[in-house]
């Protein structure tokens, strides 16, 4: 029912010539943007115009003048490298014997696992994530598709995505949006007999079409809700125009899409899902929509389908904070639900039932992971340790349990090894660890990261550090430029940083939990580290504030102020808009990874476990993901990172950040610092690259998305013999 030949595909074939045609396909498949080999295929079309359009294939292929296209064509080293990946890509997505097809032959094709997000993070050049939860969103499908695993994504197409960051001279954040060219991207506006097909939703008393882009990543298929048809009233045209943008009358209205529309699409496309699985909160109302659904068909009561509903559907939790759930108040459910429950055969007070923690209270708001917590088989959290949290903060919705038998498990998040490795720490792995150095299944190979001779990894890693202050160099350059600063601080940018420094990271989201500048707790401290000119350290920071968080732009600013010392300024800097590309370079170029959030606020972090990957080292707060990845050496100390504050918890804020601010100075001054500058004579410092490796071999076995997918299928997706309320395994401290 989809169209076999979108128009995207046929006018790039019709455009490229002969030897070149494949590029139609590969640019349409995200696959590219983890294969080997990938680095040059587009971007040697034309490398500004490849910067241009934001590493967009389909837009590069478009804009490629003929007179180039045509130069490609007689080039044997292009042809060749065309045709390889070509090749590797039908084998790629030919392939029958996969790991799935072992571990879990129950899923399939016409019975896939349905996953649901408000937000997916595939590549820079499809801008429709703001952060963790859609980086990890997207990782997850490009290890379903490597495993083989039969899984369709469902979420929201976005005209004007996240918001884009610039910071005034003031150093305060200003937002902006930019539209998305859909049709000049890799996407396939799904159609059905010659026409887009829609769904129809009904969203504050006005029924809205949605039609529906289908995203190739891999052998996964994510389909995308868009409401911007002529067809629709104005308004209803921007429900889908901006991530995590407006008031709660448009989250709810998006969420109505995203879990009923997300469902109808399922059925539009004659899916019928073994699973629905609800990443974070936000797609939940698409129980709603299956217990409708169930009850249409049986003509059984709500009560009485529950269960089935239950079993079909499972739940992964993000938040370690209650105000971080999304809850609506009866009001809003009232203009969203009135002609609903009816159709469920609930009376108001039954409906409003199903999402109140304290059944009963008439001004209890509807949230959305009582709802999914009410109506999904299982759920669990994203660490060990915010699957403690999150026990705790619903133990209320299980008044018959235990503490420890509160039916939320934990899976702990990882990453896409093959996006987040630069291809130059690839080919190391290649020829130490061996062909197979990525794949899951051969996962014994990480020990051999030992047998890198020093020199090799540590100028590897150099070189990627280089590219990172180039990289720093040119953005801030470009900044200061459409700031209108002075020629002298434009001219400046050029000699920022310097590539031979010890260079800390730090890159997330603005909020305050976060503590983006713990680092100037003490000032005169944080300048006595940075300002020494014997043993040089600098940093580099990235991220966004929530467009609605002051308190977020003001660390920001507090920050950028800081910058500005002359003492240090040549030393930090601040990378504008943060993204996927922005975080690659961050995590493959810096020596090490801070992290200093509140714990336990930071329910895992993926970031750290990217730094892994390519040599960096974490030193973190023991939160998150951390808590389980840091190990401690036969010395008693970090033998593959550093811990902030080690296991000092209190409850006051403002001795806790006394607390892991001392020790982060201590650890920086005692440890990090002479670490790094203890080098021989060629500049090779031994016992900093055995930290490297210890940071690599622990942690890239563990902190994997194909590990995570693994436990995903074995605890969540594989149907257990026993149904209802039974607490998931996953981890679980008996
Ligand atoms: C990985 C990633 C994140 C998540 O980082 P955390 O450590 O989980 O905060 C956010 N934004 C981008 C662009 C990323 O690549």
């Amino acid at each position: 029912m989809t169209n076999p030949l979108p128009s995207t595909a046929d006018r790039l074939k019709q455009k490229l010539p002969h030897p070149l045609k494949r590029l139609a396909d590969l640019a349409q498949n995200y696959w590219w943007c983890w294969a080997d080999g990938r680095l040059s295929l587009f971007r040697d079309i034309n490398p500004d115009e490849w910067h241009r359009c934001n590493h967009n294939p389909v837009s590069m292929l478009e804009s490629a003048s003929y007179e180039r296209l045509t130069q490609l064509a007689i080039n044997p080293a292009y042809i060749q490298q065309v045709k390889s990946l070509a090749e590797q890509f039908d084998h790629y997505m030919a392939g029958q014997n996969t790991w799935a097809s072992q571990a879990a032959p129950q899923l399939s094709k016409e019975h896939p696992v349905a996953y649901f997000c408000a937000e997916f993070g595939i590549h820079e050049s499809l801008p429709i994530y703001s952060g963790g939860l859609g980086v990890l969103a997207g990782d997850h499908l490009k290890s379903a598709s490597d495993l083989g695993i039969p899984l369709v994504g469902i979420g929201l197409l976005y005209r004007q995505g996240y918001f884009r960051q610039r910071l005034n001279r003031h150093g305060w954040q200003e937002d902006y949006y930019v539209d998305s060219p859909f049709e000049n991207m890799p996407l396939e506006l799904v159609q059905s007999q010659g026409r887009p097909l829609t769904v129809e939703v009904e969203i504050r008393q006005r029924v809205i079409r949605a039609q529906v882009w289908q995203v190739r990543v891999g052998r996964v298929n994510l389909y995308l809700l868009d409401t911007n048809r002529e067809d629709n009233d104005p308004i209803d045209r921007w429900l889908t125009g901006h991530l995590y943008g407006g008031n709660q009358d448009t989250r709810i209205a998006q969420e109505v899409l995203l879990g009923i529309g997300g469902v109808r699409v399922l059925e539009a496309l004659r899916l019928s899902p073994s699973v629905y699985h609800l990443n974070e909160g936000h797609a939940a109302f698409a129980l709603l929509e299956l217990a409708r659904l169930e009850v249409q068909r049986t003509g059984k009561s709500f009560y009485d389908i529950e269960a089935s509903v239950r079993d079909r559907c499972v739940f992964t939790t993000h938040t370690p904070v209650p105000a971080g759930h999304d809850a609506f108040s009866p009001d809003l459910m009232d203009s969203n639900f009135a002609h609903y429950w009816p159709q469920m055969g609930l009376s108001r007070e039954q409906f409003l039932a199903i999402g109140a923690r304290r059944v009963g209270d008439p001004w209890e708001p509807f949230s959305m992971t009582v709802l999914a917590l009410r109506l999904c088989r299982t759920a669990n959290g994203v660490s060990e340790l915010h699957g403690q949290v999150s026990r705790k903060m619903w133990s209320i919705l299980y008044p018959q349990h235990e503490l420890e038998n509160v039916p939320i498990g934990h899976i702990t998040n990882g990453v896409h090894t093959r996006t987040w490795t630069a291809p130059l720490m690839a080919d190391l792995y290649t020829q130490y660890l061996g062909e197979d150095w990525a794949n899951y299944l051969n996962n014994s190979g990480w020990d051999k990261v030992d047998q890198i001779p020093a020199e090799e990894l540590w100028w590897r890693h150099q070189v990627l550090k280089d590219r990172l202050v180039a990289f720093t160099r040119s953005q801030l350059k470009q900044a200061r430029q459409d700031r209108g600063e002075d020629p002298g601080s434009i001219a400046a940018a050029e000699q920022l940083l310097d590539p031979k420094a010890l260079t800390i990271g730090f890159a997330r989201r603005f909020s305050s939990y976060k503590r983006g500048n713990l680092l100037l707790h003490n000032p005169e401290r944080a300048l006595q580290i940075f300002g020494n000119s014997q043993r040089p350290v600098q940093i580099l920071f990235a991220g966004k504030a929530h467009p609605a968080d002051e308190e977020g732009k003001r660390i920001i600013q507090r920050l950028i102020e800081w910058c500005r010392n002359s003492a240090v300024r040549h030393r930090i800097a601040f990378i504008e808009n943060y993204d996927m590309f922005t975080a690659r370079k961050l995590v493959q170029g810096v020596d090490v990874w801070l992290n200093n959030p509140r714990r336990p606020l930071e329910a895992s972090g993926t970031s750290g476990q990217k730094v892994c990957f390519n040599g960096g080292i974490n030193c973190s707060v023991l939160d998150g993901w951390w808590c389980e990845g840091y190990q401690v050496g036969p010395d008693g100390k970090g033998l593959n990172g550093w811990a902030i504050g080690e296991d000092a918890h209190t409850s006051n804020q403002e001795l806790q950040d006394k607390i892991d601010a001392e020790s982060l100075y201590r650890l920086l001054e005692q440890e990090i610092i002479p670490l790094y500058y203890d080098q021989d004579a060629n500049g090779v410092p031994h016992g900093w690259v055995q930290k490297m490796k210890a940071s690599i071999r622990t942690n890239a076995p563990a902190f994997n998305t194909d590990r995570m997918l693994a436990d995903y299928v074995a605890q969540l997706y594989l149907r257990k013999a026993t149904t209802g309320l039974q607490p998931v395994s996953a981890g679980f401290p008996s």
